[in-house]
């Protein structure tokens, strides 16, 4: 077991134990040379760091980088008078106490030498092999970037690139950074505010990304002091009378602590402090702060499974704040970050906020990918947690999804001030988004993105045909904004004579499709010209919605409750295992008798009930939950011995020949048309309702699907009101 999961409750950020190693190492340091066959004491604490997390380390390779850094730096001096090997080792500290591999740690002790001291990039590959030689050069050439001109657009963008094939350059980046921050108070105030400022854009939404939350916090900590110093002060002497009087939350995690032992769940219960910029937040939204508002109760166990128990607990036991309950552990934020989030009232009202996770998710949100250790290694614990998340966003933590992006994008942006620009702005955003595709691949977006975002992220330049889209089985406008957990699936224009349209620029969050957008307009100015400023010829997505498209919280059709569709008197019914629950029939898939199906309980209660063969099913079923027992009330009963009739409504964009190639697709499907009616086309979209006649229900999900396949087809779905009655 990790130092770090043995002893959870220590906050990685401890100044002033910092500091003090810092002098002894100083000291250390000057004690001259070192004996050959034993650990230098100056490492003394690194190797110790390092052991706890990984006990069976080689520390001989880490001996040999200190001398040969000690060795070159001696002579050197940091601007405080501190010999210079003090920075390097306690930059390695840093690293080795957030679970970093041996290698990166060797990089790290190496990490000024090329450039500040006669080592070159061959020695170091000679007696260090080529990947402490790849991360000592990234890390180098890292640091041109902030002491050169620290905002030079095109000199960080050759950098991204350089170390965008590995992030432990970036992972020794911000252990050198923090570190420089906390020895800042040396340089002239103007020095530094601007590295503060680089700090805030650039290295802070960095470790946000990386998911170090341990650096990150500490990081805004020190920029917040430097830039708002009297901010800063105000909010240390709202912390110090805190820390004076009797913390509430000492009370109600006592009561937490019980309450877990009684229901015997073995569970440590910890009191979490919010870090400064953390409490001057809480303090701008609430106006004033509450005894409860400085720290977070941390609840840690042993496996996934006992964060629900917990969860279950808490709620039954305390009154819980609803709306604070957040569930990172089935749906892990873009960063690995797991745990479930909560709050439960205690005595005289006041709201605590409880974290509750395993060891392991514990040290994953502090280290982020620092904790993944080696990339490239195969070993238990990495390849365990990159099978637990299973789409491409986190399953390479050399090249998360938005470094990917991030390195896509760079390429097809020829004018480095707007890569720079765009840079600021997505680093800017504070979260992302997952959307899953229809083929069940996922898209990892900003959170904003709209459907122009999701076609450029899936399709590049083939989105430039996009005419529309479905969100969760429903037509949308490409202008739809994207929720967390949205299915979307973009229709392509078949033929290539369509183009993205100016307005679309008022849609697109990200980089990608921004750039892309821009690229096509200025090839095609005729295109931004005349009343639409779009392609005359092209298709364009609807102004509107259709009349069915999805409104905010409205209801698609399929989802109606259980009840309403009784009531309707030619709905199927489902029995599920879940006595008095509400039911719901799947959006996603709409199943009908005599669909395999299953159910799945959602918040609030409900059981939302899917085909055997929808994604969803399996999605939930790869995040652990448990599926419910669902079998139709009567199978036959709808559809009959008889035949079945329905009527279909099908949106299309006009074209020729339209009609002719949808009724081949009922055909094909066996079905008799028994009447049809055709709305006349209005902004090129025309409405087909068709009342049809099924040998058998069980063939209506084939044939709406094949409907939809006919192009220009953006949706088709049942009528609401049947025009017809058995
Ligand atoms: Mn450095």
């Amino acid at each position: 077991m990790s130092a770090e999961a043995a002893n959870p409750g220590a906050p990685l950020r401890k100044r002033g134990r910092a500091r003090i190693d810092l002098r002894r190492l100083g000291r250390v340091a000057l004690l001259g040379p070192v004996s050959r066959d034993r650990l230098p004491d100056a490492i003394g604490h690194v190797a110790e760091a390092h052991r706890a997390h990984c006990p069976d380390a080689d520390l001989t390779v880490l001996s040999r980088a200190y001398v040969l850094a000690e060795s070159s730096h001696r002579g050197q001096m940091r601007k405080s008078g501190e010999p210079y090997i003090t920075h390097p080792l306690a930059v390695t500290l840093i690293l080795a106490e957030l679970g970093a591999g041996t290698t990166t740690l060797t990089a790290s002790l190496l990490h000024d030498t090329v450039e500040d001291t006669e080592v070159t990039l061959d020695q170091v590959r000679e007696e260090f092999g080529d990947e402490v030689c790849y991360l000592v050069d990234g890390v180098t050439k890292l640091e041109k970037v902030d002491y050169g001109a620290a905002a030079e657009p095109e000199t960080f963008r050759k950098m991204l690139v350089a170390t965008g094939n590995d992030v432990r350059v970036m992972s020794i980046k911000l252990a050198d950074r923090l570190h420089n921050m906390r020895t800042l108070g040396v340089m002239r105030p103007e020095k530094q505010a601007r590295i503060a400022k680089v700090t805030r854009d650039v290295l802070i939404p960095l470790a946000e990304r990386l998911g170090v939350q341990a650096l990150k916090t500490e990081l805004e900590d020190l920029v917040f002091a430097i830039l708002h110093p009297e901010e800063y002060e105000r909010t240390r002497a709202l912390i110090s009378a805190w820390e004076d009087a009797q913390d509430p939350l000492t009370e109600i995690a006592d009561s937490v602590r019980s309450t877990l032992r009684e229901a015997g769940i073995s569970a440590e219960v910890l009191i979490r402090p919010r870090h400064f910029v953390s409490v001057h937040r809480v303090r701008g939204k609430r106006g004033e702060m509450r005894g409860t508002d400085f720290g977070r109760l941390l609840v840690l166990v042993g496996e996934d499974a006992d964060c629900y128990a917990v969860l279950g607990e808490l709620h039954t036991c305390f009154t819980p704040v609803i709306s604070e309950f957040k569930d990172f552990i089935a749906a892990p934020k873009f960063n690995l970050y797991q745990s479930l989030h909560t709050a439960v009232v205690g005595p005289e009202g006041a709201v605590a906020e409880v974290l509750i996770r395993t060891h392991r998710m514990h040290k994953v949100a502090e280290a982020g990918v620092v904790a993944l250790g080696n990339p490239y290694a195969q070993d238990a614990t990495t390849a365990a947690h990159q099978t637990e998340s299973s789409d491409g966003e986190r399953a390479d933590p050399t090249r998360p999804g938005w470094l990917s992006r991030l390195l896509d994008w760079q390429e097809s942006a020829t004018d480095s001030d707007t890569f720079w620009a765009t840079l600021r702005a997505d680093l800017a955003q504070d979260r992302e988004i997952t959307v899953f595709r229809t083929d069940g691949g996922t898209l990892g977006l900003p959170a904003g993105a709209s459907c122009v975002d999701a076609a450029y992220a899936q399709y590049g330049d083939e989105a430039h045909g996009c005419i529309g889209a479905r969100v969760n089985g429903r037509l949308a406008t490409l202008g739809t904004a994207l929720n967390d957990g949205d299915t979307v699936q973009l229709l392509l224009a078949q033929d290539a004579s369509s183009g993205p349209s100016p307005e679309w620029l008022d849609h697109a969050r990200t980089p990608a499709a921004r750039i892309a957008i821009t690229t096509w307009l200025d090839a095609h100015p005729e295109c931004v010209q005349g009343p639409h400023r779009g392609r005359p010829d092209a298709p364009r997505p609807p102004a509107q919605p259709a009349e069915d498209a999805p409104r905010p919280h409205a209801r698609p059709a399929e989802d109606a409750p259980n009840s309403r569709a009784g009531a309707a008197g030619r709905a199927p019914t489902v029995a599920v295992g879940a006595p008095g629950a509400p039911v719901r029939l799947a959006g996603c898939c709409t199943p009908v008798p005599p669909d395999g199906i299953t159910g799945f309980t959602v918040r609030g209660g409900a059981v939302t009930v899917h085909r055997e063969e929808c994604p969803a099913v399996a999605r939930m079923r790869e995040v652990g939950r448990t599926a419910v027992e669902a079998r139709w009330n009567d199978p036959d009963g709808w559809s009959g011995t008889a035949d079945c009739r329905v009527t279909l409504v099908a949106e299309s964009f006009g074209r020729p020949r339209l009609l002719a190639d949808l009724t081949e697709a009922i055909a094909t499907a066996e079905a008799a048309i028994v009447s049809a009616t055709v709305e006349p086309p209005s902004e090129q979209r025309v409405r087909h309702t068709y009342t049809l006649q099924l040998p058998d229900a069980a063939g209506l999900p084939g044939l709406m699907r094949a409907m939809r396949d006919v192009p220009g087809v953006y949706d088709v779905s049942r009528a609401q009101q049947p025009t017809a009655t058995r």
